[in-house]
């Protein structure tokens, strides 16, 4: 047997917070505006002279994260400057937190967190290639060569950016290393969205992950790093560790962990496989110092932080919990809620009408795959009132209606919200409890069938399945199953 390799994952994740205004400027911070060069000023473009201001609300929306994750906010805080050379960073550094972050220590899901920091966002280089700019006429004249060339857009530039550092987490195999870092930044991503202060949309750039993945023997001590960037969803952030765990504990294994070096590597969605897109210099000096035209910050007096931590809304795990308790319904359904507030608050709503816990499981069940399932395949689907939700989940557990019915039903309201028993009245698909009725039936099928009558009769029991559908069938779906299964076995015996 193979020696086992211990992966040790970090994360640092950067997410774009929902403000009106830039982090230092008051440009508009609008990450949907498309039109390039828009949003900007004399402060977000570095002209000489111009000073920045800091946006209050920016600094809220990080303490009411830190809130969130039970870390400890400073006391004392503030911004520093990040020196370094790029074209998307127009002032030449870039205005950060170094020493002082406004949040330290705290834990969500599976990792402790390091710190969490208030920065500016950096400018959109991007890069149009030559047969591009061909196809869309732009003219050779403007001076690209073969390579085409880059054009910034400075909208984003000195939009307010959080970032979140973690505590390296050693795991027991890359698959649950994996897992657990996908799950990590989508428990963030949930956070952020019920505190309101970030979109946090993966695709849109708005959540940004990078993972320091590194594989060792010795779970004390650890290997060489890699860093794994360009993750635009969950899924490429799982799949991404997991292939560069594999890699590393790969070449490990070959005796060539001497090819393991330090390097920033992305993701290739298409190819499903890490690459390497430079190796680590020698170690970057930001030359940080405090940022002079700033002022320092005292968070206990500019904000009222028992207020706040009081005020915070209940949380994703404080919710799972509550619906653990209140209604003891499955984890899937609860995720389902989690991830979706408008149809959690729907549930509950719904949960008021209902009898007893066995309507709620019910009616969980009927939102979760029936509701949910329509969804998929009708845009138009709106979820009904809670009220007329609840009556089709009473008629159901009242044995009233058929599940075949409620289906149908279900397909009717949430087209047109209408009362569920108004509906089965009016077609006449209350269920047929009144055994008389439904026996008629059976015995009309029993004489219409009797190659399959002589099937079941010769021993193949499964066929009476075929005997039931018709009956319900022929009652349009009104026929209690249970009741048609025990008529037929008893007029066949
Ligand atoms: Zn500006």
């Amino acid at each position: 047997m193979g020696k086992k390799y211990y992966p040790t994952i970090g994360l640092e994740i950067h997410a774009e917070l929902k403000t009106n205004t830039k982090m230092f400027c008051s440009c508009k911070n609008d990450p949907d505006e498309k039109k390039p060069n828009v949003n900007i000023c004399p402060v977000c473009m570095a002209h000489p002279g111009a000073l920045p201001v800091i946006n209050k609300k920016a600094i809220e929306n990080v303490i009411k994260v830190g809130l969130a994750i039970e870390g400890k906010i400073a006391d004392f805080t503030e911004f520093d400057r990040k020196n370094y050379f790029y074209p998307d960073i127009p002032k030449g550094y870039q205005i950060s937190q170094y020493k002082y972050p406004i949040v330290s220590g705290g834990h969500l899901a599976d990792f402790d967190v390091t710190r969490v920091h208030l920065e500016e966002d950096t400018a959109n280089n991007k890069h149009f290639p030559e047969a591009q700019l061909r196809g869309v006429g732009v003219s050779p004249k403007l001076g690209f060569g073969e390579e085409g060339y880059s054009l910034i857009d400075f909208n984003r530039a000195g939009v307010p950016l959080m970032e979140l550092v973690t505590e390296p987490v050693t795991f027991e195999d890359a698959e649950k290393a994996a897992k657990s870092a996908s799950s990590f930044a989508k428990e963030l991503q949930l956070i952020l969205w019920y505190l309101g202060v970030s979109e946090a949309n993966m695709e849109k750039g708005e959540m940004r992950v990078e993972a320091n993945i590194s594989v060792s023997e010795n779970k004390k001590k650890l290997g060489t790093k890699v860093e794994v960037k360009n993750l635009n969803s969950f899924k490429s952030v799982e799949k991404a560790i997991k292939f560069e765990l594999d890699r590393m504990i790969k070449l490990s294994e070959d005796g060539k962990d001497q090819e393991i070096v330090q390097e920033t590597r992305g993701w290739d969605e298409g190819g499903q496989k890490t690459f390497s897109q430079r190796k680590k210099e020698s170690s970057h000096d930001y030359r940080y110092f405090p940022e002079p035209d700033l002022p320092k910050m005292k968070l206990h007096e500019a904000f009222d932080l028992e207020k706040m931590k009081k005020e915070l809304p209940e949380l994703p795990q404080a919710k799972r919990l509550r619906y653990k308790k209140d209604f003891g319904i499955k984890d899937e359904d609860i995720e389902s809620y989690i991830n979706d507030f408008e149809l959690g608050k729907w549930f509950e709503e719904i949960a008021i009408f209902l009898k007893n816990p066995e309507e709620v499981k019910i009616a969980s069940n009927y939102i979760t795959s029936d509701y949910l399932g329509i969804k998929k395949t009708q845009t138009e689907a709106r979820l009904p009132s809670a009220g007329n939700f609840a009556e089709l989940i009473n008629l159901v557990a009242d044995n009233k209606i058929s599940s075949r019915v409620a289906k149908d039903i279900l397909a009717m309201i949430v087209l047109k919200d209408e009362s569920p028993l108004k509906i089965a009245t009016e077609k006449s698909l209350l269920q047929k409890n009144d055994e008389k009725e439904v026996k008629t039936i059976v015995e009309k099928i029993v004489k219409e069938n009797p190659e399959v009558v002589a099937t079941y009769k010769a021993g193949k029991e499964n066929a009476i399945m075929s005997l039931v559908g018709k009956v319900i069938k022929e009652s349009k779906g009104s026929a209690n199953p249970q009741i048609v299964i025990k008529m037929l076995k008893d007029l066949l015996k």
